[in-house]
């Protein structure tokens, strides 16, 4: 039997008190990949107690900022040196090509780098009241005790574009990552420990969403959690935080939408179009899942996103030259394929792909061909609901105020484009779409330093940039009177 891969509480690798475990599988092979502790509630209660009695008594919460990012800088480091196993890890794990997991281990430790140095820059204002003898400020102070909740397709960023900001704001953590996909942040977490950061300050339970999520989503201990992941576990999320009142940030789905106008860029377009979609297998929360395309162009366009698609090397994620990995379960990979099923007989055409990929050694993972449908409607559900998978919906429009009609016709809000020459244009679209995230004339890159996070049903709160340390942080006001002086309201004093 294969060792138990352990948790990391109060500065020690353990084991679940209940002495549970379960199977990872690597997606790519269908085999069992690693066995992984299963943590309780209690193992959890646990872990927050750690945070907090490093937080306050400890004395994390008075680290000096200098201190705080020189760790950071050396997490990054670790990182860095380490690359090629994390890179290998996750991709083995998530299944996403060696490239796009190399990708996100630079990118990730570039994030720590960016709050590492935000960390020694605190900002305040000063305000003047009415009354000329009082001088007003304001501080950012942590919130304490920071529960975090990651979902599975970004494993390394996810927990980065959290734990990052909510270290430099002089949080500790308690952090849990998908049950399908924590090896690379426990590798993350050895990491920290060879560092140096102090016992208790970053605490990783691995364990259910039902159990552990929820303990950290409710528990009074827990001052803010900062959550990844599917809308109707946000919404659990959200209703179990008001228990305490705690601070939320929710980070959800989106089905949005990239809007090909007939100025644009072509080649740009149409490469950005299938980036846009299939980057990560699809399984990305901002993935351009709708393309809009103008009626003019639609044909010819139709045409070359097709051609582009079937270039796309399906594989083990580890093999050299593939572009998609696997889906990341056997659940999910049906889940996509049944909403491919659903697009069929709902009169979408279907443009290319729409089956599970069995050729060779690929019959025993959980591929999922990229797939298109041309012909879309707003109301179908595959244009409406996130799939997760590379099921890529076209719609074609006329006017510019077709356009942005159709892509705000989602109860979601997280992500969108547009691409045009035509700067003006381009921005009155990108102005009157509702999402949080947009780009112009290119689809996709994360920055580490601008913000993340979703319009309606996509989300509340914001990571990265400098609107992310200011997420991990309480605002304090300061009022100093210049001169003593009683107010004498209730009379005087003898
Ligand atoms: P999920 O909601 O099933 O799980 C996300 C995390 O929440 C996991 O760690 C899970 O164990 C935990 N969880 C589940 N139920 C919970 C509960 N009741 N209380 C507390 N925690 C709970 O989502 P998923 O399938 O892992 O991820 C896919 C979803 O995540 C998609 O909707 C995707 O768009 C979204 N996502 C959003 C972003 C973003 O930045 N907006 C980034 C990545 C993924």
């Amino acid at each position: 039997m294969a060792e138990v891969k352990k948790m990391f509480i109060d500065g020690e690798w353990v084991l679940s008190s209940s002495g549970d475990s379960y199977t990872l599988i690597n997606p790519a092979t269908g085999e069992p990949l690693a066995e992984v502790t299963k943590a309780t509630r209690e193992d959890t209660q646990r872990a927050i107690a750690a945070a907090k009695r490093a937080f306050y008594e400890d004395g994390w919460c008075d680290v000096e900022p200098l201190k705080r990012a020189e760790l950071m800088n050396a997490f990054a480091d670790e990182m860095e040196a380490q690359v090629e196993d994390l890179a290998r890890i996750e991709t083995m794990n998530n299944g996403k090509s060696l490239t796009e997991s190399t990708y996100d281990v630079y990118d990730s430790a570039n994030c720590l780098r960016y709050f590492a140095g935000l960390c020694t820059k605190p900002t305040g204002q000063t305000y003047q009241v009415p009354d000329t003898n009082v001088f007003g400020m304001t501080v950012r102070e942590p919130f304490g005790v920071v529960g975090m909740i990651t979902a599975w397709n970004f494993p390394i960023s996810l927990a980065m574009w959290k734990l990052a900001p909510a270290l430099a704001a002089g949080n500790t953590v308690v952090l849990k990552p998908a049950s399908y996909t924590p090896l690379s942040t426990i590798k993350l977490f050895e990491m920290m420990e060879k560092v140096g950061f102090p016992k208790g300050v970053v605490n990783l339970v691995i364990g259910s969403g039902s159990v552990v999520g929820d303990e950290l989503a409710k528990s009074d201990d827990v001052d803010k959690v900062a959550f990844t992941g599917s809308i109707e576990a946000g919404q659990s999320v959200m209703r179990q935080a008001a228990t305490n009142m705690k601070g939320i940030c929710l980070e959800l789905g989106g089905k949005s939408p990239v809007v090909v106008f007939d100025d644009a860029d072509y080649k740009t377009a149409v490469d950005g179009a299938v980036f846009a979609m299939f980057y990560n297998q699809g399984e990305v929360c901002s993935a351009g899942s709708r393309i809009l395309i103008q009626d003019t162009i639609y044909d010819k366009f139709v045409k070359d996103l097709v051609k582009l698609t079937k270039k796309i090397k399906l594989g083990n994620g580890l093999d050299e030259g593939v572009n998609m990995g696997p889906l990341i379960t056997e659940d999910h990979m049906h889940k996509v394929l049944g909403y491919i099923e659903t697009g069929i007989k709902e009169g979408a055409t279907l443009l290319c792909g729409g089956h599970r990929a069995t050729e060779g050694a690929l019959a025993k993972g959980w591929f999922v061909e990229p797939t298109i449908f041309g012909d879309c409607t707003p109301d179908m559900r595959i244009v409406q609901e996130e799939i997760f998978g590379p099921v890529l919906c076209l719609q074609k429009f006329h006017t510019e105020a077709e356009a942005v009609e159709l892509a705000n016709h989602t109860t979601y809000g997280l992500a969108a484009g547009v691409y045009t020459e035509n700067l003006g244009k381009a921005m009155r679209v990108i102005r009157k779409i509702r999402a949080g995230i947009t780009w112009i004339n290119e689809y996709g890159p994360v920055y580490n330093e601008a913000p993340w996070g979703g319009y309606k049903q996509s989300g509340i709160g914001r990571e990265l940039g400098t609107y992310g340390l200011d997420e991990f942080s309480e605002v304090k006001q300061i009022n100093v009177a210049k001169t003593s002086a009683p107010t004498e309201w209730f009379g005087t004093v003898d």
